[in-house]
């Protein structure tokens, strides 16, 4: 029996047979059939760009924007659930109250899918330095840490305010904040894969990829977030 991490119930987790025969330690499932429903997972159409959902095939609002500003050259983004009210209020105990607890939670949502996407570098967008302080750890890195080997290069060097606080308008005029900290390993021709925890207008994601192209040219960028 293990007690749910969101609702508190104790359930019994279901073992797949994949599970019982595989050399690899099987992850311990922390929410119950109940709790996991809640979470929607995206559905078709969605956009070929971003894959958030469309209602009919082609390039959402926020892709043809992103379009006028970089041409053809559009972040490929992989995302699984819908930003929905069960989220909403994981991500407020995960963030605002920093419950550590919660990530593993996250990485069970997302888990299976990020194995699925091959990259030879993990990098991680980091938190600003005040929020670090105030929660003592970084939320996108506890998340990814224990699933994928990261590569923290990717620094923020001006603190321009947590992207959650602001409307549409003031996220997408956010001025670029992201720096490379360390040239210690060559990104150029690698494939990069940037991880976030929620996708909303990709302002971040692609500040996180400017400040990475201009140091790595020819490297092969992409990015996943859990929700979209
Ligand atoms: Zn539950
Ligand atoms: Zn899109």
């Amino acid at each position: 029996m293990n007690n749910c991490l969101l609702c508190g119930q104790q359930f019994v987790p279901a073992v797949s047979l994949l599970q019982v025969f595989s050399w690899k330690k099987a992850r311990m499932q922390c929410i119950c059939t109940n709790c996991l429903a809640k979470f929607q997972r995206l559905k078709s159409p969605r956009c070929s760009t971003c894959a958030g959902e469309l209602s009919q095939n082609g390039v959402c609002l926020d892709c043809q924007f992103w379009q006028r500003i970089y041409g053809p050259k559009l972040l490929q983004h992989h995302a699984i659930f819908r930003y929905n009210d069960a989220f909403h209020d994981l991500m407020v105990n995960y963030k605002r109250y920093g419950d550590y607890v919660l990530r593993a939670v996250l990485q069970e949502l997302c888990y299976q899918e990020l194995q699925l996407i091959a990259a030879d570098y993990y990098v991680p967008v980091p938190t600003s330095s005040a929020h670090f302080n105030k929660r003592q750890f970084d939320t996108i890195s506890a998340i990814y840490g224990d699933l994928v080997p990261l590569t923290e290069i990717l620094v923020k060097k001006v603190d321009s305010g947590a992207q959650g606080e602001k409307n549409r308008r003031e996220r997408l005029i956010t001025p670029q904040s992201f720096g490379v900290k360390n040239k210690i390993h060559n990104l150029n021709r690698k494939k990069i894969l940037l991880l976030d925890d929620i996708y909303t207008t990709g302002r971040t994601l692609y500040h996180a990829r400017d400040a990475l192209v201009a140091e790595f040219p020819t490297a092969k960028i992409e990015s996943f977030s859990i929700c979209r």
